[in-house]
């Protein structure tokens, strides 16, 4: 059986003073029945993961070496000090804002896990992709490319967030969901075999909302959602949270 997860991205959002929306979560979800992730700004990593009680909090990328002149970045090594449990890696805006390729990813995934961090890896397909119909070419590609040889259900998630549904309000159909999620799935049990092909949770990510959560999370192969904008206000993430830990 896989857990549950949801997985909140602050991206560059939060001050210090926005950690009590995740006092809020860590006292509404004392002894959760899903796992809850939440991965605010690295600044704020250290303190969030002080005062997060049940839920764990992770980092939105790393680098993929240990230290060294790099700067503006941080390590695994550094995330997993500071108490993370887990990273963000290969999400769409990294991909473009940063022209990182998927054998980056893989390589900070390697890092990650060797650090000790469960990495949640995004894959997705740009709108002209979907219409040009290579979505699945696209995701089998960053999957096989991203992900380490090493993966286990223990050290991967895979969040499919198609980049066009990002902070748009745009939801692919459930059967456009299901069909992706189907896939990413078979991929994974073709290449790492049964036992660890289907330990891997598979989230979907981009414009889950409140009030499209439930629906979402009835998807088959979806074990949970990695929320952007929703999960800034402890009120929105908590119904989602509700909502997937109804589903399970
Ligand atoms: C994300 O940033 O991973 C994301 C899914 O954002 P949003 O929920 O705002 O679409």
């Amino acid at each position: 059986m896989r857990r549950k997860l949801a997985a909140g991205n602050w991206k560059m959002n939060g001050l210090r003073a926005d950690l009590a929306e995740l006092d809020a979560l860590a006292s509404r979800y004392e002894a959760p029945e899903v796992d809850i992730l939440l991965c605010p700004p690295a600044t704020l990593v250290a303190e969030a993961c002080a005062r997060s009680g049940a839920i764990s909090i992770g980092g939105q990328d790393c680098h993929s070496g240990q230290s060294g002149a790099h700067t503006g970045d941080i390590s695994a090594m550094m995330l997993k000090d500071a108490g993370a449990g887990a990273v963000i890696l290969g999400h769409s805006e990294r991909r473009e804002d940063h022209e990182e390729s998927s054998e980056d990813v893989r390589a900070k995934a390697l890092a990650a896990n060797a650090a000790g961090l469960m990495c949640v890896i995004c894959l997705g397909e740009s709108l002209e992709q979907r219409e040009a119909a290579n979505t699945l070419e696209i995701i089998g590609g960053q999957l096989s490319a991203s992900v380490p040889d090493t993966a286990t259900g223990e050290n991967l998630v895979i969040a499919y967030e198609p980049i066009w549904a990002i902070g748009t309000g745009l939801v692919p159909s459930l059967d456009q969901i299901g069909e992706v999620h189907d896939f990413i799935r078979t991929q994974l049990e073709r290449r790492f075999g049964a036992g660890v092909g289907r330990s891997v949770r598979l989230l979907y990510g981009g414009s889950v909302k409140p009030d499209n959560a439930a629906d979402i999370f009835a998807v088959s192969n979806v074990d949970g959602a990695l929320v952007g904008g929703a999960s800034l206000k402890s009120g929105d993430f908590s119904a989602i949270i509700d909502a997937l830990n109804d589903s399970a």
